[in-house]
């Protein structure tokens, strides 16, 4: 089956073709490790995960990339207040515990939401190296110029700056916060590196003690890593620019043929509105996993907007996306995985359309064909291998209160007193409970709204 992409660069959905067919690569921004993922962070995880497995499942090999940006003025303050606060260990030292514990938490929300790990995820501090020796070639070829402990990246140099985002340089001085400074030649020249004070991180470097820029980082890492020219780029459309531009020119100006395809998620937002800690929507994924939602219907609402559209998360959607999977589970939990169904994989070919592969996915349901939903769902990454607590408790309790209904009905068809019988059906409605009465006996399904410490005390 072919692969369709929606390319940023020609700006058109276009036929994937690999460079090399046996071997595809493909690199995604990551992170900068300074405090825990917010639920935006989490958009492009999923989506180039749904990418990956694509991939993974149309050939035999592929080497998915995604960097941490460990060098940063956020994880830096953090680090100082510690220190200032009296916590043992040198600047360096609670810079790279914050490093590491920011890198954990990643892990472990990423991996609650059914994400897979990349083949590589390198830091930046370990390509230090990389990035000097980058530079020393740019300023080498008339591409960049070292200026007052700096290295800037000089944007006239490349004539197609701009591209990607389809900017002129005179727009993107005028919308760019820019930073204009005595030693740059042109206000748009951006930073490759620049020193450090004695109390920072700092590397030494043929223009002094010093960092690299952000931008440089993922130009060094992709080359590193992926060689030369690789097939796919991929990251947030804020990236675009500067961070994706900036990329490009690097690397075009070291002679390399970088990516073949750029892809950018669109952003989410909570409610209709932009998350924002002044709008008090702000939340993490681990506030979520806290609050009881579980990681697989937080990636079922990710998912369910096609990933170049903005994604509206919202309370509704949640609790929908909760009463599919509880559904789901129950005809497909307990079944052997069938053959994956050729529309839901044309869905996700034709680039990335999970909303029509969910749309696959109900039809699945209605017919109950249990062994092709769960193959579909281990796909879409939200088939656990055994039926989840979360499911199966759920389940659990409403069994008892199935045949407590069902013996409270038999009785009340002989007394003809059904006080009990709407005594317990209210209750149940009352906990979100899909009451289902009929001849052949009583139905107990969770809705979207079921809370079990309502049924508690009931019976
Ligand atoms: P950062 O750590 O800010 O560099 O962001 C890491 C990744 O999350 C990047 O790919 C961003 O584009 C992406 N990102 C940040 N905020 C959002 C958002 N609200 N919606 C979707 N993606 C986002
Ligand atoms: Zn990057």
């Amino acid at each position: 089956m072919k692969i369709q992409l929606y390319n940023t660069k020609t700006r058109t959905k276009e036929t994937f073709e690999p460079l090399d067919p046996s071997h595809v690569k493909m690199y995604v921004c990551g992170p900068t490790v300074y405090d825990r993922a917010h639920l935006g962070n989490a958009r492009p995880v999923l989506v180039f995960d749904m990418l990956n497995r694509l991939l993974r499942h149309s050939y035999p090999k592929v080497t998915y990339v995604r960097n941490f940006t460990d060098v940063d003025d956020r994880i830096n303050e953090t680090a100082l207040n510690r220190k200032q606060a009296g916590a043992a260990g040198t600047l360096e030292e609670l810079i790279a515990e914050r490093s590491n514990e920011t890198i954990g938490w990643y892990h472990a929300d990423m991996d609650a939401l059914g994400a897979m790990r990349p083949d590589a995820e390198p830091r930046a501090t370990g390509y230090i190296a990389e990035m000097i020796a980058f530079i020393e070639a740019l300023i080498a070829d008339g591409h960049a110029y070292a200026a007052e402990g700096h290295a800037l990246f000089a944007v006239e140099s490349y004539a197609e700056y701009g591209k990607l985002s389809g900017r002129s340089v005179e727009d993107m001085i005028a919308g760019a916060r820019v930073e204009v400074a005595p030693y740059k030649r042109n206000p748009m020249d951006f930073v490759l590196w620049k020193p450090s004070d004695d109390d920072l991180p700092g590397w030494d470097s043929p223009w002094g003690r010093g960092r690299p820029g952000w931008h440089i980082e993922c130009s060094a890492m992709a080359h590193a890593l992926l060689g030369k020219s690789f097939d796919i780029h991929g990251g947030g459309n804020d990236l675009m620019f500067p961070h994706h531009e900036n990329e490009i020119a690097q690397s075009r100006c070291a002679g390399h043929d970088f990516a073949q395809v750029w892809m950018h998620n669109e952003m989410l937002q909570v409610e209709g509105k932009k998350m924002s800690k002044s709008l008090g929507n702000f939340f993490t994924v681990r506030d979520l996993l806290e609050q009881g939602v579980p990681g697989e219907v937080i990636r079922l609402v990710m998912l369910s907007t096609h990933y170049r559209k903005p994604m509206d998360w919202t309370e509704k959607k949640r609790a929908e996306a909760e009463k599919t999977l509880r559904k789901w589970y129950d005809i497909a939990g307990d079944v052997e995985a069938g053959p994956l169904d050729p529309r839901f994989l044309e869905a996700i070919s034709d680039d990335l359309n999970t909303a029509g592969a969910l749309t696959i996915m109900h039809e699945l349901a209605a017919q109950n064909a249990g062994p092709e939903l769960r193959t579909a769902m281990q796909f879409f990454g939200v088939m656990s291998e055994s039926v989840p607590e979360w499911v199966t408790d759920a389940q659990a309790d409403l069994s008892a209160f199935e045949a407590l209904l069902g013996a409270a009905r038999a009785t009340a068809m002989e007394t003809k007193d059904f006080a009990e019988v709407d005594r317990l059906k209210s209750a149940l409605i009352a906990a979100g409970v899909e009451v289902r009465m009929s001849k052949a006996g009583v139905d107990l399904v969770a809705g979207p709204d079921f809370d079990a410490a309502k049924l508690e005390g009931l019976g």
